[in-house]
């Protein structure tokens, strides 16, 4: 898919102010500092949509885009930053939950993990976590270009085994420096989408 139309709707901090649009609904979700906004950005043929790395401080929002006028991406801000006060993470813990676990245009989730890096428990238990709302999960590698090519499946598996990676469930290869992965990643979009 092309997105030739990308826009930011709405950056919510609470359910009131989720579109009423009837549209199905993508969530992106990752550890801080993943490469979660260049994934967005890539995607969308934009080079600063999502603002990249979103620092602590600033207010952590849900960020909805319209894309083609049939699809809402929406860009759950990055978890596991350390400096977040307890506060802080308290607050995204309930925003979190409430737009996961209760958003009916809601048809599945990227998970956005850094390929090097065997999955942290934060991104463990947030797989459970999509997989207990039983939600259609696609698993984006990214920065696929730091690891050389034959060594990919094995950091791919090793992916696979720490989450316990659920059969319906698949993972992108993705680099944001080189587009790979691209089509793969619109292709995995669009099934969520279906279904
Ligand atoms: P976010 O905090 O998850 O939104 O992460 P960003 O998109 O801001 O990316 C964090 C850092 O990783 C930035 O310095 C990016 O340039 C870098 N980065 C993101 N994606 C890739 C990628 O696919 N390949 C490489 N080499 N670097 C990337």
């Amino acid at each position: 898919m092309k997105a030739n139309q990308a826009e930011l709707v709405i950056s919510a901090v609470a359910e009131e102010q989720y579109p009423t649009m009837d549209l199905p609904e993508i969530a992106m979700a990752g550890r801080s500092n993943v490469g979660k906004s260049s994934f967005i950005n890539t995607l969308l043929n934009r080079k600063n949509l999502a603002r990249t790395s979103s620092k602590p401080g600033k207010t952590r929002t849900l960020n909805f885009y319209l894309i083609n006028e049939i699809l809402m991406l929406v860009d759950v801000p990055g978890y596991g930053y350390a400096k977040v006060s307890k506060t802080e993470r308290a607050a995204w813990g309930k925003m979190i939950e409430t737009y996961l676990g209760e958003r009916d245009q809601l048809c599945g989730v990227t998970l956005i993990l850094d390929v090097r890096h065997a999955p942290s428990g934060e991104d463990v238990r947030m797989y459970q976590y999509l997989k207990h709302f039983e939600l259609p999960v696609v698993i984006i590698a990214t920065k696929a270009d730091k690891v050389t090519k034959n060594k990919r499946p094995k950091h791919v598996k090793q992916i696979k085994e720490t989450l316990g990676l659920h059969k319906e469930d698949s993972v992108v290869l993705f680099s944001s420096e080189t587009g790979q992965g691209k089509e793969e990643a619109w292709g995995a979009i669009n099934r969520l989408r279906a279904k």
